[in-house]
């Protein structure tokens, strides 16, 4: 007998929110069960004193069609805004300044971030036997490959960019499966990359231009125009003690604590982790504890806006600053240099990092102490004789960034198994399928194009 879809969503976070948009298109009916106040989960775009600051995610990259397909079927709700040109330029801290990373040959055999002797281990890359194991963190597989001052001064700050992560806790197969099948598929980063490039791409391929990207005027604009097309009825938010209930017929219940809701035949959930355990108590006590085992990088964002900036030119995406370095902050992005409008004319507005996961301590730091040193720091790194910001916020996250380390194929396997043991429930977030907001939206969408086919 067929019984027509009736979907929660648990999460209003951007994956929520996308896969509820594409069920909803499809005509089914979708209830999104939400604990914050407000939708949108980490993404939260602040508009104070002529700065638009996000104390989330700042920037994403069109590394997927679905990402460009959402913001074209969103348009005009929410306009996507391609950063400057100046966000190609990045910038690592070395010694005492910064250097640009090199986007060329030429620049990477003059740069003074590599050794000579890796420069030519680099030039010998093609030629290096593939990696069989693959279990190998991505700090081995660098240092296999490439060599140690590549790793400290152009993978370790890549990678403090994205995860605000550890290379030497980071499982490639998991964590970045592109660079991973690269070497399986081609024998070579290099070469794989050469090839890759020359190989055809279908129109829609071809939209993955892997630029970076925003919304105009702040991502909460992204997130207005999805709940705005869901249909603010179908959210309800402030479920602060949410669980889900089995019941018969493989149905759901969902209470929110105060309401109980009846007879879902589809439940997805899209939060984190360490939440998992409590909205799905019922399921296998050891397939919860492997989940639950995905590490978080705790991260402070601290945004700094100038009226008027007096210090270094900006021209860049950021600065990086590798862990070798031993600073007190990760690395700051230069928002108002590739977004328009993000701070008045003339001014400057930054987002600097702290903590991660080699550094948690300091995203558990008073607000005080946080501000001291962001002086010190932005005013020697950016030289700048005097710190007197017009917006200074800071946001701080226990659960940022998700680290698919060793434990991921255990953790995959465990989802795997709780979805086949409970039909209708699907596992999703950012528990698997990658941590950028490019992937939440190709996972919302994929998620909900399986009922299609249905
Ligand atoms: C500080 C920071 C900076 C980032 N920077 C970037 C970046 O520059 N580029 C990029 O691409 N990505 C970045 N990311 C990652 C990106 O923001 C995320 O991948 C994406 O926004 C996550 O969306 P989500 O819906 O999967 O999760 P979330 O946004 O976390 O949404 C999950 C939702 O579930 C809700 N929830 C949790 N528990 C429950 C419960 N028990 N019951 C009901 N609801 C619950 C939460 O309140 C939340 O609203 C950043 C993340 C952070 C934290």
């Amino acid at each position: 007998m067929y019984i027509k879809p009736n979907i929660a969503v648990i999460g209003a976070g951007l994956t929520g929110l996308t896969a509820a948009y594409y069920l909803k298109k499809q005509g089914h009916s979708v209830t999104i069960f939400e604990k914050g106040t407000k939708p949108g989960g980490v993404i939260q775009t602040h508009n104070e004193n002529g700065f638009i600051y996000e104390s989330g995610p700042n920037t994403g990259v069109l590394g997927n069609p679905e990402a460009v397909e959402l913001l074209e079927e969103l348009y005009p709700l929410c306009e996507l805004e391609v950063a400057d040109q100046a966000a190609k330029t990045r910038w690592i801290w070395k010694g005492n300044r910064w250097e640009p990373l090199p986007s060329g040959l030429f620049s990477a055999v003059s740069t003074p971030l590599f050794t000579v002797s890796d420069k030519l281990r680099i030039l010998a890359e093609p030629f290096k036997p593939k990696g069989n194991n693959p279990e190998e963190t991505l700090a081995q597989l660098v240092i296999r490959r490439m060599g140690t001052s590549f790793l400290h001064y152009a993978i370790d700050p890549f990678i403090l960019g994205i995860y605000a992560g550890d290379p030497a806790h980071l499982v490639p197969k998991y964590a970045l499966p592109k660079l991973y099948n690269l070497e399986q598929n081609y024998g070579s980063f290099i070469k794989g990359s050469f090839k890759k490039a020359k190989e055809p791409k279908s129109d829609r391929d071809k939209k993955a231009t892997k630029e970076i990207f925003s919304v105009k005027n702040g991502l909460h604009n992204l997130i207005d125009a999805l709940v705005n097309k869901i249909e603010d009825g179908n959210i309800i938010l402030n479920c602060d003690h949410l669980t889900v209930i089995p019941i018969e017929n493989n149905q759901y219940s969902v209470s929110t604590g105060k309401e109980s809701y009846s007879h879902f035949t589809h439940v997805i959930s899209t939060i984190g982790a360490h939440a998992l355990g409590s909205v799905i108590p019922f399921a296998d006590t050891d397939d919860l504890k492997r989940i639950a085992q995905l590490k978080y990088a705790k991260v402070a964002q601290v945004s700094i806006g100038f009226s008027k900036w007096n210090g270094q030119s900006l021209k860049a995406f950021g600065g990086l600053v590798p862990f070798v370095e031993k600073r007190d902050i990760l690395g700051a992005l230069f928002i108002s240099s590739f977004l328009k409008g993000r701070a008045p004319e003339g001014g400057a507005l930054m987002a600097v990092f702290m903590g991660g996961m080699r550094r948690p301590e300091i995203a558990e730091l008073s607000d005080e102490q946080i501000v001291s040193i962001i002086e010190r720091e932005i005013k020697s790194m950016m030289q700048l004789n005097e710190f007197k910001p017009d917006l200074l916020k800071i946001h701080r996250y226990e659960y940022a960034i998700p680290q698919y380390g060793p434990e991921s194929g255990a953790r995959l396997e465990a989802i795997r198994k709780i979805e086949t043991a409970y039909s209708g429930l699907t596992l999703a977030g950012n528990i698997r399928d990658g941590i950028g907001m490019a992937d939440r939206i190709k996972q919302g969408r994929t998620i909900a194009e399986q009922f299609a086919e249905r």
